[in-house]
């Protein structure tokens, strides 16, 4: 048996699920929760960086947040497509790994790979409820994690919830930082900007962490949504955010 997770964060590249919830996973390894993240491909398609440079940059991401489990389905980069193969593939490694719940891509997001790999684990996670598929796939017992949640790419929308990141927020400017080759400038006049396909990225992810953080009366914050609403069993329960 392979160790329990508490969270899995299902990324089509290798920097998406530090850009998207980098925030919400330190906060919950800073908790001692156990999270993982796969990566459906290695990025091999960048423009710019090496695949060393980026296996290196990588594994500098996953000291950063402590993370349990890196691992990676290896599939095309560019190419990716939710096949049969892929899901079942995925939901093996769900079964194996047990997380509690598992974040993914938004379905309608612009870049083809990322709603691929959002459809990719939304179906992976239903299916690893499913005892007949389990026993097909092997030795372990079936088993669904409790919740999926969406995080946000380039398609905004209403988050059922926000997760109040501003006590990690340096934390996550330096992981996402570990990703030096997609920052880097492509022209002489863009130096001293971030970029990363084209878009000046710690720039896009601050404002976009203020603006939730904002709405939830904190520092910073990062959206995720659920398919339906949640439940909740204690209607008088109203937490402050600390950081303000
Ligand atoms: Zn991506």
């Amino acid at each position: 048996m392979h160790e329990k997770l508490d969270v899995l964060a299902v990324a089509a590249h290798p920097d998406d699920a530090e850009i998207c919830v980098g925030g919400t996973l330190l906060t919950l390894a800073r908790a001692g929760k156990r999270c993982g993240i796969v990566d459906l491909t290695r990025g091999e398609m960048g423009t710019r960086g090496t695949r060393a440079d980026r296996d290196h940059e990588t594994s500098a991401a996953n000291a950063v947040m402590r993370l349990a489990l890196r691992a990676n389905l290896e599939l095309p980069d560019g190419r990716i497509e939710a096949t049969i193969d892929a899901r079942e593939r995925l939901a093996d490694l769900i079964r194996r790994h047990a997380p509690d719940v598992v974040l993914a891509h938004h379905l309608e997001d612009l870049h083809p790979d990322h709603a691929a790999a959002g459809r990719i684990a939304r179906e992976a996670w239903y299916l690893s409820g499913l005892a007949r598929l389990a026993e097909l796939a092997g030795d372990v017992p079936a088993r669904r994690p409790k919740r999926l949640y969406h995080f946000m790419g380039h398609v905004t929308f209403e988050p059922t919830f926000v997760v109040d990141i501003g006590p990690v927020w340096e934390e996550k400017l330096a992981l996402v930082r570990c990703y030096a080759s997609q920052l880097a400038p492509a022209h002489a006049k863009d130096e001293g900007r971030h970029f990363l396909f084209g878009a000046d990225i710690l720039q896009r992810m601050e404002t976009r962490a203020r603006f939730y953080g904002e709405r939830i009366g904190a520092r910073f914050g990062e959206p995720l949504l659920a398919r339906g609403p949640l439940p909740c069993f204690d209607p008088l329960l109203v937490r402050d955010t600390g950081d303000r």
